[in-house]
């Protein structure tokens, strides 16, 4: 038996839960989110801390209690949750079917549209070519969480290694189990995230190394140090017990590539338009798995723009179909969401670009006879979103450049 839906969710977390919640809102029908995790809330159900949902239920909340509630707003707007289910595979022939698994067995699923919302993942020690021993107490921020909702503490005095903002979600959850990491170590010479949020190692007393790289792990059953790799060439031993592995994150994109959706180079995620819509039209994607990575505050505003887009495409409301304005990142340009643009309506309505490495100069975006579209001022720094307003185009561009202008 296939079973028929308007719009199924894949993922529970903040971008599904708000997409869902909105489309239940503007009058969708059958709106059925699934997650492959017993419980709903994505990454924010394992962030012990604060703070998440001031823009959301506009009061601080922890992760726990703020997945609680984005679930529970969803349920009460009458979004079906099918937990402990997993998307396994999306056949885009006509019509549409979604296969998912579960206890009750394989099931399918005929839905209008497919939103994915499957977030990212961290990169382990073993794709990260770390040297030395293979101890007990290396672990990313997410298995560390994994083990403090449990009540268990892997370490005392661990490492933390990277400075962006998940580094810090790392640290909450250390002082949570009692840990007090001996430093945060960062390969660059500067913090990945904005200066003010690493006021907060300096408020627990943490230090923060730059230009230290970590070269190799030390420990016999378990972890005893660590050796750094300063910028000067000098190197260090430094005695912990522990090493938290933060950052560089992949979207959780395995459905995409399955579907044989097209894939950016530079996110790892579905290449979209602003209207989220992916090389498939009927296949749509949002939050985390389109940006590595975002807060959750962020994902969930931009899922329900993503929504409210293809609630009006689903209503009949207009959607825009002329040829696509493909939007291309220039040299030094890491990644640039949306990748295409199609057609008037507003979606998420702002470019998110941003660069390779720290660099001096400034964003251009043009088009391809030379005419500069916008030239928004932002400061150059690998991992600082730079967020501006899609332009106003003439008619007849095909191609938006977005390149560094030294
Ligand atoms: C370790 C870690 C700590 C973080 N800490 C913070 C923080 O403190 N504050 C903050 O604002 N942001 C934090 N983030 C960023 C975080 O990604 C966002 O807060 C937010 O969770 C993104 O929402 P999302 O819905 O895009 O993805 P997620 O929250 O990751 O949700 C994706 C969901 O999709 C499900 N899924 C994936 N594949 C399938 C499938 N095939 N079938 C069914 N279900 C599937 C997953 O089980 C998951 O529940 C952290 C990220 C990480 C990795």
């Amino acid at each position: 038996m296939i079973e028929a839906c308007d719009v199924l969710v894949v993922g529970a977390g903040p971008a599904g839960l708000a997409a869902a919640t909105r489309l239940r809102e503007r009058g969708l029908g059958t709106v059925v989110v699934i997650d492959r995790d017993p419980l709903p809330g994505g990454i924010p159900r394992h962030c012990g801390h604060s703070p998440f949902g001031m823009r959301e239920f506009a009061r601080i909340l922890t992760g726990p209690a703020y997945a609680q509630a984005l679930a529970d707003r969803a349920r009460k707007a009458g979004v079906e949750l099918r937990l402990a289910t997993t998307l396994v595979g999306i056949d885009r022939g006509q019509p549409l079917v979604a296969t998912v698994t579960s206890d009750a067995g394989m099931a399918r699923l005929m839905p209008q549209r497919i939103l994915l919302a499957t977030g990212v993942r961290e990169t382990p020690r073993s794709a990260r070519l770390i040297g030395g021993d293979r101890p007990l107490g290396v672990m990313t921020t997410g298995a560390l969480q994994l083990l403090a909702e449990r009540g268990l503490s892997p370490f005392r005095r661990p490492v933390i290694v990277g400075s962006e903002l998940v580094a810090l979600s790392a640290l909450l959850t250390c002082r949570s189990i009692g840990a007090r990491p001996v430093a945060m170590i960062e390969a660059d010479e500067r913090p990945t995230t904005r200066r003010p949020f690493l006021l907060l190692p300096r408020l627990l007393g943490v230090p923060v190394r730059y230009g230290a790289a970590l070269a190799r792990i030390e420990g016999v059953s378990r972890v005893e140090a660590v050796t750094l790799d300063h910028a000067d060439g000098a190197m260090e031993r430094l005695a912990c017990d522990g090493v938290v592995l933060t950052g560089r994150f992949t979207p959780e994109a395995t459905m995409v590539r399955a579907a044989g959706l097209e894939i950016d180079p530079g996110t790892r995620g579905p290449s979209i338009d602003q209207l989220g819509r992916t090389s498939d039209r009927r296949v749509l994607a949002a939050g985390n798995l389109l940006h590595p990575v975002e807060t959750a505050g962020r994902c969930w505003a931009e899922a329900r723009m993503i929504a409210d887009g293809l609630a009006d495409d689903l209503l009949g409301s207009s959607q825009g179909h002329e040829t696509p304005v493909e939007v291309q990142a220039g040299p030094g340009i890491a990644y640039v969401v949306p990748q295409r643009l199609a057609g008037s309506a507003p979606g998420m309505g702002r470019l998110q670009i941003r660069v390779g490495g720290a660099r001096n100069g400034r964003i251009v975006v043009g088009t391809d006879d030379g005419q500069v579209a916008a030239r928004p001022r932002a400061r150059l720094l690998p991992e600082r979103r730079i967020d501006m307003a899609i332009p106003a185009l003439a008619e007849g561009v095909r191609r938006l450049r977005v390149g560094i202008e030294e």
